[in-house]
């Protein structure tokens, strides 16, 4: 492996191997070594090796994933961020062709100076790689509006568990032409394959900037009715997420923010045209405070309210784990006044809402 990428690019020390034998999943896995590719070429010889003397073998990019899908006991881990380049902007097929290991915030950099933008966020695009979000499947922050991942792969390169090199989809708006293999890799969490490069669908960025808004309420009731009235008003919101007390509590705990620790704290971006029925709305609702970001610094600061929520939870209860909970928006009202009843009989109230007996 030495030959194939560089004396420096393979690590089998313990405290190299102690760094990679999480994700964020906190699931513990020691691989025997990691291995740092910085091409498709050099992924496809270490696959093969891996493949004559049957060693395991698992791509990661920035070890982010709250699946421990990046986490292999005893084999190779490839790490995949030398392999960051952003290798095309198509302004006119509105596409880009990129290298897996590059992260989403890097992406969207290179973006702007061309005019576009890459929506999808998982909150963690300050650090995680295109290439993890894709066998992720990652939604986050603008998925409502916008959708996750597999809305905006259009293609793939992947180098097979044999070493041969494949490709599913193409950089085109339609191509109906045979299965659709493209996604099921989206989501595949690295099982089917080492993707070395994609392309994705991008936008032009969005000629306004939305309003980013921080709403302080009573009642998880009330997070509800939110939700259900902008929807009912045809108002989509670019981003929308909900903090209960405790992570509020945490957040000014561990990061120094003075937010108020109300039962429900909503972040919430808006289009300008939509914000003052919006606000209506919000104090139809009983919006105890609403606060206005008046410039990209504050925005900024209240989007890293959200990025940064699982890690400080984390850091006083170390031993929570993160769950999706995934319900049909019409009845997202309903879900979390279950959801508040079912911090005390938790079986009894959230069997009863998926209506098992
Ligand atoms: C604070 C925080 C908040 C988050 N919030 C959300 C959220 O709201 N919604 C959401 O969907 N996710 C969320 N996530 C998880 C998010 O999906 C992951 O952070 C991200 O997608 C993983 O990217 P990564 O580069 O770190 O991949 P890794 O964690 O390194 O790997 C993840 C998976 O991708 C595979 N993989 C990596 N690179 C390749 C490659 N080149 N080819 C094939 N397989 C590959 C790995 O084998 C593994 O199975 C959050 C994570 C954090 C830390």
């Amino acid at each position: 492996m030495k030959r194939i990428v560089g004396e420096d690019n393979v690590l089998t020390d313990p405290i190299s191997r102690m760094e990679y034998s999480k994700d964020m999943a906190e699931y513990e896995g020691y691989p025997s070594s990691i291995v740092k590719p910085a091409s498709e070429g050099e992924v496809i010889r270490v696959v093969r090796l891996a493949d004559r003397t049957k060693s395991p073998i698992v791509a990661r990019g920035a070890g982010s994933s709250l699946t421990g899908a990046a986490v292999l006991e005893g084999g190779i881990v490839l790490d995949m961020r030398r392999m960051n380049r952003v290798i095309k902007v198509d302004a006119t097929n509105w596409y880009v062709q990129v290298q897996p290991g590059i992260s989403l915030d890097d992406l969207n950099i290179e973006l702007r100076r061309h005019g576009f933008f890459f929506p999808p966020d998982p909150a963690s695009s300050y650090i995680c790689t295109v290439g993890g979000a894709i066998a992720e499947g990652s939604g986050g922050l603008r998925c409502v509006k916008y959708g996750t991942m597999k809305d905006w792969v259009i293609s793939a390169r992947v180098v097979l568990a044999n070493g041969e090199v494949a490709r599913f989809g193409e950089p085109l708006p339609k191509n109906r032409a045979g299965y659709d293999l493209l996604h099921l890799l989206v989501g595949s969490e690295g099982t089917l394959g080492i993707i070395t490069e994609a392309h994705l669908r991008i936008i032009p960025l969005p000629a306004t900037t939305p309003r980013r808004l921080l709403l302080a309420l009573e009642s998880w009731d009330s997070v509800g009715k939110v939700i259900t009235m902008l929807r009912r008003s045809a108002i989509v919101p670019g981003l929308l997420e909900f903090l209960d007390r405790q992570h509020a509590q945490a957040i000014n705990a561990k990061l120094g923010h003075n937010l108020e620790e109300s039962e429900a704290t909503l972040i919430i971006d808006i289009d300008e045209p939509d914000l003052n029925e919006a606000v209506g709305i919000f104090k139809a609702c009983g919006a105890k405070e609403i606060r206005i970001a008046k410039d990209e610094e504050e925005a900024d600061n209240l989007y890293q309210i959200r990025a940064m929520a699982l890690l400080a939870v984390k850091s006083l209860a170390p031993a929570s784990q993160v769950e999706d909970v995934t319900v049909p928006l019409d009845r997202l009202e309903e879900f979390l006044v279950t959801a508040r009843l079912a911090r005390s009989q938790p079986q009894r109230h959230l069997r009863k809402f998926a209506g098992m007996r």
